[in-house]
């Protein structure tokens, strides 16, 4: 068993990217202004970053799956410039009002459902005790609290999620996990 890491799970749209409505062209992606900051900070200090997002647009047939992973690529070459990356990505495509049908149910891994998050914590060596999420929209707090882990609602009008990462840092004994 690897040790466990504390773990961060992040929203994406609003938290990493700029929500623009349905982002999903990889030209359309800005992240937003500290994201890149935060996210390096994050894995310097040896803990996992971990993306939980709702992505209704591919039942409601904006986009297809393929194009969430080309938006994941571009967030992770942007990154890249900075030094950080994205440990997992953990999509929810479902919606009950979509129209593609193999996608147009509800799914306990669309938020607030826990069911991403309960994954990553099967899935990645997570410190329960040492995990946070952060997101923009009352579902992210429900499924955090849901699967039994904090939560801190941040604005997504500016997004300053290094503030938010380097005030848990401060709250957290890293120890021998810190790697800075
Ligand atoms: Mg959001």
């Amino acid at each position: 068993m690897p040790p466990l890491r504390p773990t961060v799970f992040l929203d994406r749209d609003g938290i990493i990217n700029v929500d623009i409505g349905y982002p999903h062209r990889p030209e359309d992606m800005a992240l937003t202004p500290t994201a890149a900051q935060a996210i390096a900070r994050l894995n310097r200090s040896g803990c996992l970053a971990i993306v939980v997002t709702n992505q209704s647009g591919v039942a409601r047939g904006l986009f297809d799956l393929a194009a969430v992973e080309d938006f994941h690529m571009a967030i992770q070459r942007e990154l890249a410039q900075t030094g950080g990356h994205i440990d997992a990505f953990y999509v929810a495509p479902w919606h009950p009002d979509g129209i593609v049908p193999e996608f147009a149910l509800d799914h306990p891994d669309r938020k607030p459902g826990a069911g991403m998050i309960l994954r990553a914590m099967d899935d990645w060596p997570v410190d329960r005790t040492r995990a946070i999420l952060f997101g923009d929209k009352p579902s992210d707090i429900k499924a955090a609290t849901r699967a039994g882990i904090p939560a801190e609602r941040l604005t997504s009008d500016f997004c300053d999620l290094d503030a938010a990462v380097t005030r848990w840092l401060g709250c957290l004994d890293l120890g021998a996990h810190s790697l800075s």
